[in-house]
């Protein structure tokens, strides 16, 4: 005859285990579930789920999907310039999402069009690609390669940049299936000097290697909680064949890789250096596959990032658009939460242009507008909604004085 149990015991409706054999108990209307039990059934139900979600997807169709000018003109509402890279990015994903509609009995076989975007930093290669992402509601993440290193190195495993991914979308790996990855900083990891056969950086290219896996797809097992801090987590299936994958980099110096490519290629055909006339800046232009290799990528990644074009730096005149003209610029924000407040807030021109030369002056760029015009706007903001004023006038007196009283003279020194 089994013994009976005591009452003040707890036990596991599931296992039957007591609340001295396990870590947790907690206690329900008519029973108990331990901790173990509870995990597995968020297992199990998160596994139910999947299989139930990826019947559901929403459909991204041909008819639904839209085209690329459709896809530009969406970018346009947020992205500043960049006409090129954009065109590029909307073919590219256009093309990438016409594949996953292919018909799998089709003899022509589409390929994957991952995408690498080559610019200086804060000019939006971010932006394009979140923005990107929350037009085809599909599940996004940005990893920086800078924190990837191989198995065995210290540093975050390659796989768990899928983890970001699968937390962008609670785990639904159909979900997670179809998103898009943006890997940063993807020129950190080249390998260091010009000639592999003499200078090898080992970790740099490794982590190439490692990433090549994901970019031209395979079923990978991702850790759901990422790190190597949990030896004993259940791994994820992830099949990568139909995530895009858009990396960026800002390459410093890759001038000089596509200066020196041009000048032999233009003395060899006996044609005017106009490479030296030609500015800096508008190198990029000229960016080609092999210019990434002479900066350090192994050939196999850029042949799986068939889709390479440039962003440009961003001039004063585009610094000032990208103050007031994109959906969610800074000064639109700004004047809305003061609209919450009553309160109408108009800003003279010269505050912006005062805002963009000093975003110059400090070499912030784009990134530095939203930290200047948040230290100019912040006295605003603690006063304004008290004021019984319902207009509120800024003017570029104020604003100086509200730079001048911040730490940002201290960056002007420095620089
Ligand atoms: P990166 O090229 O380094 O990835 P980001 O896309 O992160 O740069 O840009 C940083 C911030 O600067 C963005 O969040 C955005 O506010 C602003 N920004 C940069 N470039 C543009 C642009 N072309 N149009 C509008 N905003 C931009």
């Amino acid at each position: 005859m089994a013994k009976k149990k005591d009452t003040t015991t707890l036990y596991c409706s599931f296992c039957g285990r007591s609340d001295r054999e396990v870590e947790l108990m907690l206690p329900g209307m008519n029973g108990c579930i331990c901790n173990d039990c509870a995990e597995r059934a968020v297992e199990l139900s998160r596994e139910y789920l999947n299989k139930m979600s990826s019947s559901m997807l929403p459909d991204l169709d041909m008819d639904s999907l839209p085209k690329p000018e459709e896809i530009k003109a969406y970018l346009d509402q947020y992205v500043i310039g960049q006409e090129t890279a954009k065109r590029y990015l909307s073919v590219a994903v256009y093309n990438h999402y016409k594949r996953l509609n292919q018909k799998r009995d089709d003899d022509i076989d589409i390929e994957k069009s991952n995408i690498i975007i080559v610019g200086p930093t804060g000019t939006g290669k971010t932006l394009l690609a979140k923005t990107i992402a929350r037009m085809l509601k599909v599940p996004f993440a940005i990893v920086d390669a800078t924190v990837l290193t191989e198995a065995g190195y210290v540093g975050e495993d390659i796989e768990s940049l899928l983890t970001r991914l699968l937390a962008a979308c609670d785990y639904n790996v159909a979900e997670a299936e179809r998103g898009i990855v943006f890997i940063d900083e993807i020129d950190k990891i080249a390998r260091k000097g010009d000639n592999p056969s003499i200078t090898r950086d080992v970790s740099g290219e490794g982590v190439q290697q490692g990433l090549l896996k994901l970019l031209e797809g395979s079923v990978v097992n991702v850790p759901p909680q990422g790190g190597r801090k949990h030896p004993e987590q259940k791994m994820i299936a992830v099949d990568t064949k139909n995530i895009l994958f858009i990396c960026g980099g800002a390459f410093e110096g890759i001038e000089r890789k596509i200066a020196q490519r041009l000048n032999t290629h233009v003395v060899g055909y006996g044609a005017s250096n106009h490479v030296s006339r030609t500015d800096r800046d508008k190198l990029l232009h000229f960016v080609a596959p092999q210019d990434l290799r002479s900066y350090g990528l192994i050939p196999e990644i850029i042949g799986r990032l068939p889709i390479l074009t440039n962003l440009e730096p961003l001039d004063r005149d585009a610094l000032l658009r990208i103050l007031t003209e994109p959906k969610n610029a800074i000064v639109r924000q700004y004047k809305k939460l003061l609209e919450m407040d009553g309160v109408e807030l108009v800003i003279d021109d010269d505050v912006l242009t005062f805002v963009v030369d000093k975003s110059i002056e400090y070499k912030l760029g784009a990134r530095g507008l939203r930290s200047l015009f948040e230290t100019i706007m912040i006295d605003v903001m603690y006063q304004a909604p008290s004021l019984k004023e319902k207009r509120y006038v800024l003017t570029r007196e104020f604003a100086e004085r509200q730079l001048s009283k911040s730490n940002f003279d201290l960056l002007a020194s420095n620089s």
